[in-house]
């Protein structure tokens, strides 16, 4: 049997040996609860501040714009529902974002319309992007946000996101991105980028499930939506995931690292497999570059995207059809939808995302596998 493959890096990562060396003592050893005032409880806070200070550090901003969450979903969750309930304090209920966010950001949205909010889903060109221009056009006097994710997770396309937020400084109107797909693979600094929300997933880039950052850029002051204790300055309660902070911290820490050649090597192996896919009768590349390094989309029209994935399990590659948070719905990616797919373009679809891990190898094993299985696997030939 051949070693398992895994291109589904836009799913989760596995953890990188360095980052759980870090957490581990904040386990059983240094558990203090960071709230505490005995030593135990003080090393725990210092071991939280110095992540903080890290990923500020990382992000181009103050330790006390960096607040820990659970994850992504909340981050997002945080961002369009924490401004958008301080909006009303301003009598403002329109927020501006795309079709193509992720689902944490999309709900979001979709809840606050059935609270008399208007939101505006900007749509895609058929390569996958906004400009800033129709940001700027959709900007009205009631916006209180604007929420354009940086890089996508199905299609891995990338938008201008320092454009964006330029517009929006203009008009005075705060501008979130969800960051969680590109913080593995691309600079941020949020000051030269114009961001002033930010959501970053530790799981996404080689950290552990369970936490996430929401930078905050000073002076907003999105409204809290976890209440109870006075943690994260009064602006989220909860006991803090020491550990899971220190991971995060050393996972991001670590992305900095070599980055370009690191996403040169990984962008390389996918431009190659998406040449072997392309060759394919029928097959179409959904976004188009830039797009993060490890991200190829394919749709092939008449093959199942679920069948295509029971194949390549049986064969040891894991890899995705759409979102993971969609798939097994068996409805059709709206990110497909939104670059103007149809139905069946879009079922009919596979996402691989590739990372550090793939040799050369593996690469070759995945190209003749996943082609052999869309030629079994087509329908309607
Ligand atoms: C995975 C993901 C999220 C959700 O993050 P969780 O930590 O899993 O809640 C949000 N946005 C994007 C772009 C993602 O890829």
């Amino acid at each position: 049997m051949s070693s398992f493959i895994y291109a589904d890096h836009a799913a989760t990562t596995p953890v990188h040996p360095a980052v759980l060396k870090a957490m581990l003592p904040y386990f059983s050893q240094q558990y203090g609860n960071p709230f505490s005032l005995y030593r135990l409880g003080r090393q725990a806070k210092a071991a939280l501040e110095q992540a903080r200070e890290s990923v500020a550090r990382c992000l181009g901003a103050l330790p006390e714009e960096i607040c820990f969450t659970s994850g992504g979903s909340e981050g997002d969750n945080w961002a369009v529902k924490g401004m958008a309930l301080a909006g009303k304090e301003a009598g403002k209920l329109h927020i501006l974002t795309t079709a193509f966010e992720h689902p944490a950001l999309l709900e979001s949205c979709k809840f606050l319309e059935t609270q008399g909010y208007r939101v505006t889903y900007l749509p895609a060109s058929p390569k996958g992007f906004v400009s800033p221009e129709q940001v700027e056009a959709a900007i009205d006097e009631d916006t209180c946000l604007v929420s354009v994710m940086y890089a996508n997770n199905e299609t891995g396309t990338i938008q201008p996101v320092q454009e964006i937020g330029a517009v929006c400084r203009n008009k005075g109107v705060p501008f979130h991105t969800d960051g969680v797909q590109a913080a593995g693979w691309l600079p941020i600094n949020v000051q030269a980028q114009n961001i002033d929300l930010l959501t970053l997933s530790a799981h996404k880039l080689g950290g552990p499930k369970g936490v996430g950052v929401l930078y905050c850029k000073k002076g907003l002051s999105p409204h809290s939506l976890i209440q109870g204790g006075k943690q994260e300055k009064g602006r989220r309660a909860g006991t803090e995931n020491v550990a899971g902070a220190v991971g995060l911290a050393k996972a991001l820490e670590l992305t900095r690292q070599n980055q370009a050649r690191r996403c040169r090597e990984v962008a390389a192996k996918r431009d190659w497999l998406e040449g072997q896919f392309s060759a394919l009768p029928g097959c179409l590349i959904n976004g188009a570059d830039p797009r993060l390094p490890g991200h190829l989309n394919l749709s092939f029209p008449g093959v199942e995207g679920e069948s295509l994935l029971l194949y390549l399990d049986a064969q040891g590659i894991a890899a995705s059809s759409g979102s993971a948070c969609s798939s097994g719905s068996g409805k059709p990616s709206h990110v497909l939808l939104a670059l103007g797919r149809s139905e069946k373009e879009a079922k009919g679809s596979l996402r691989l995302s590739i990372g550090e891990d793939l040799s050369w190898e593996d690469c070759r094993r995945l190209a003749e596998t996943a082609k052999e299985a869309v030629k079994l696997l087509r329908y309607d030939v």
